[in-house]
């Protein structure tokens, strides 16, 4: 169950998945439409959202290339604005969204900032941190464990990434 997502009622089981999920989609469109700020800045789009008691208190796109800052990563932002809203660093009840499975810096940021609840679109294959490359948010051997939702709206974050490559592409072939 998410944080900050409660009832005053038992319902049905399938009930509550269903609203969660509602809540994933609403929450995952707007950290795609933060990841579209960094294709506009000519970085691939990844976008993220940090979420608490229905409000978004941090939020971030990759600014890698624009900054010229190998640590510009959308989560880096949002975990950081998160942080400064809530006035420490321990992000208790805040749910982090992101378009793109996170690599092992921005993972090991939230296994810092002891982030209860990760929910991520597409897995990456290369660099993915959260199982699939290997697995920091739920490993063993560290002292916290990020709770992971993944798969929500991966096509759509999926395609967002695909179709930017694809206008590098044809801009190179001009
Ligand atoms: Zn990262």
């Amino acid at each position: 169950m998410q944080p900050g997502f409660r009832y005053g009622f038992d319902p049905a089981p399938s009930y509550v998945i269903i609203r969660a999920m509602d809540q994933h989609v609403y929450w995952m469109r707007m950290a795609l439409a933060e990841a579209e700020k960094a294709a506009a800045l000519g970085d691939v789009p990844i976008g993220a959202i940090a979420v608490r008691d229905e409000c978004i208190i941090g939020r971030g796109h990759n600014r890698k290339e624009h900054d010229r800052d190998p640590t510009a990563h959308a989560e880096i932002f949002a975990l950081r604005e998160a942080a400064q809203a809530l006035g420490g660093w321990r992000l208790l009840g805040v749910t982090l969204y992101c378009t793109l499975e996170p690599c092992a810096m921005c993972a090991g940021a939230m296994v810092q900032a002891r982030l209860p609840c990760l929910v991520y679109a597409a897995p990456d294959p290369k660099a993915g941190a959260g199982g699939s490359v290997m697995d920091l948010l739920q490993h063993e051997q560290l002292n916290h464990r990020v709770e992971v939702i993944s798969g929500v709206l991966a096509d759509e974050a999926a395609a967002q990434i695909r179709d930017f490559f694809a206008g590098l592409r044809a801009q190179g072939k001009k």
